[in-house]
């Protein structure tokens, strides 16, 4: 019989519920469980795949297509164990679906209403998971802080599914947050008292209580939350603020969350949580030997959470380097003729990065350029890739205004061309070329030396592609196709043969990348750069 466990959060937004939920199904995880975890978010929208990435950060896919919240990156990278659409459910989904179904006449005769009827729809996706027979556990982060009017539904749901299952069943942990007042030199308990009155308030006692903090939390703090929250002394957990969100499921394992929860639920919990390989990570995390700066080419780089799975990628492939990868955020609009030299020339790496629309294209055209005259590591992904093809259409093939139909729908070279099925598609939402397509690698090439086999598949999200009308022109000059959709013959890797690193890639490497399994192209392209960190010492 699967276990629920419900995080909830309180006093206000990015406490990091994603990184406990995260760090709690690892600990399950590592004592044997099967976990996972799905994410509610209260908003409108079906999914994020919507949004601009400044409004709610990265979009991640997942391997069956779901444009999803960057949480699920945490989960998938934590866990090393695939999530999918069902792992994350907006508000948008649960009344379209409530919506389809009054359509259907599922409810003829009845006044459809947010209780019942949206509350069931909340709950039976609560359940899905679940229900598959494959979890021990699952956890159920709900987005938004407890107060907010969008996320009512989603509470009462929460309310009746504890009262449903029984309190060893369905267990809540809060997330609060505990402020340090500098100029009264003490940790105030009381934001936290409130925001447990809140859940209160809509019938909720939550079991666990962590609380986020900048300095520890004294056992009299602790003895004084328990008794005014009406929790246990030991259900009160510490989460201080860490150095590396990896460092977290330790901190939570000395704070014994896992064994608190699993009392809560009557599961045994004898043997301790296997984190050797955990502990190895960290090891190599932080104690690199070696340190290279890499820079991210990109349209959204004042907001970082928007390249989240990369800039986690390059920790991943660092540690594997056990090399520090210092990511410098270079707006590709501030990049020009004149100054790219500049920006970039002293970097031992350039990553472009995927995006949307026109800005800023020119100045990822350039930065290519620079890097391909000047022998730099280079790794382009998704818009990266294309914006390679079409720089090297330009300036090595003298394709002249080479460009994808993205920007110039009437280019004399459309290099980069809309795919066929995507020419009929007028709705936005979940339409684009989206999740795992396999890939066919070329034996002896760069690809193939990361990968080690021929059989791959990617992640992906988009809608043009390489036009292989100039396939052969590339191949003879230098640009080569190193991997294949080997049912649609579309491009998905391009590489140069005479550079030290210069691969593109039409799919996103980086939300496969986890822990346990650093992505194999990046762990090859932070091997390239170090290369090149030599090479200047020489
Ligand atoms: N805009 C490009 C396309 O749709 C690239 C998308 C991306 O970088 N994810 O093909």
């Amino acid at each position: 019989m699967t276990k629920y466990i419900f995080v909830t959060g309180g006093v206000t937004s990015s406490l990091g519920k994603g990184i406990i939920s995260a760090s709690l199904a690892k600990l399950l995880q590592a004592r044997g469980y099967r976990v996972t975890i799905q994410k509610f978010d209260p908003y409108i929208n079906i999914d994020p795949g919507t949004l601009n990435p400044y409004e709610h950060g990265e979009c991640y896919v997942t391997e069956d297509g779901a444009e999803t919240d960057l949480d699920l990156g945490h989960y998938e990278r934590f866990l090393n164990t695939p999530t999918s659409q069902a792992n994350n459910i907006t508000t948008g989904r649960i009344y379209q679906n409530v919506i389809n179904k009054e359509r259907q006449g599922d409810y003829l005769g009845k006044t459809v209403q947010v209780v019942p009827h949206i509350t069931d729809e909340i709950k039976r996706n609560m359940r899905i998971l679940g229900d598959t027979g494959n979890y021990d556990i699952v956890i159920t982060e709900l987005g938004g802080t407890v107060g907010d009017i969008e996320s009512l539904p989603f509470i009462e749901a929460v309310r009746q599914f504890k009262w449903e299952e029984g309190s060893t069943n369905a267990i809540v942990i809060h997330l609060t947050l505990v402020p340090y007042l500098a100029a009264a030199g003490e940790l105030k308990t009381k934001p936290t008292q409130h925001s447990v009155k809140a859940l209160l308030e809509y019938g909720i006692q939550p079991d666990i209580l962590v609380c986020r903090t900048e300095h520890h939390i004294s056992a009299d703090i602790r003895k004084k939350i328990a008794l005014f929250c009406n929790v246990n002394v030991n259900a009160v957990i510490e989460s201080i603020d860490a150095s590396s969100i990896y460092s977290v499921p330790l901190l939570m394992m000395k704070e014994q969350l896992d064994k608190t929860v699993l009392a809560k639920l009557k599961l045994p919990s004898k043997n301790e949580p296997d984190m050797e390989s955990w502990k190895d990570f960290l090891g190599r995390l932080k104690n690199p030997t070696a340190e290279v700066k890499i820079g991210l080419v990109g349209k959204y780089v004042e907001l970082p959470d928007a390249y989240k799975s990369i800039t986690e990628a390059f920790i991943h492939a660092g540690a594997k380097n056990e090399c520090k990868v210092r990511v410098e955020y270079i707006p590709s609009e501030s990049i020009y003729p004149d100054n790219v030299k500049e920006k970039l020339g002293h970097l031992q790496g350039v990553l472009v990065a995927p995006g949307f629309g026109s800005r800023g294209i020119e100045g990822k055209i350039e930065a290519i350029k620079f890097v391909r005259e000047s022998e730099i590591p280079f790794f382009g992904i998704c818009l990266g890739m294309q914006c390679a093809v079409i720089e090297y259409g330009r300036n090595v093939l003298g394709l002249k205004n080479a460009n994808t139909t993205e920007i110039d729908e009437n280019s004399e070279h459309p290099v980069i061309n809309m795919m066929e099925e995507q020419k009929n598609i007028t709705l936005k939402g979940g339409t684009m070329r989206l999740g795992a397509y396999p890939c066919d690698v070329k034996k002896g090439t760069k690809a193939y030396a990361a990968y080690g086999k021929q059989h791959i598949t990617e992640r992906h999200r988009h809608r043009y592609e390489f036009n292989n009308k100039y396939l052969q022109q590339y191949e003879d000059a230098g640009m080569i196709a190193s991997g294949f959709n080997p049912d649609s013959n579309l491009v998905e890797i391009v590489e140069l043969k005479n550079h030290p690193f210069f691969v593109g890639g039409q799919f996103h490497p980086e939300l496969k990348s986890t822990v346990a399994n650093p992505h194999p192209l990046f762990v090859k392209f932070v091997a390239a750069a170090m290369e090149h960190a030599k090479k200047k010492t020489i």
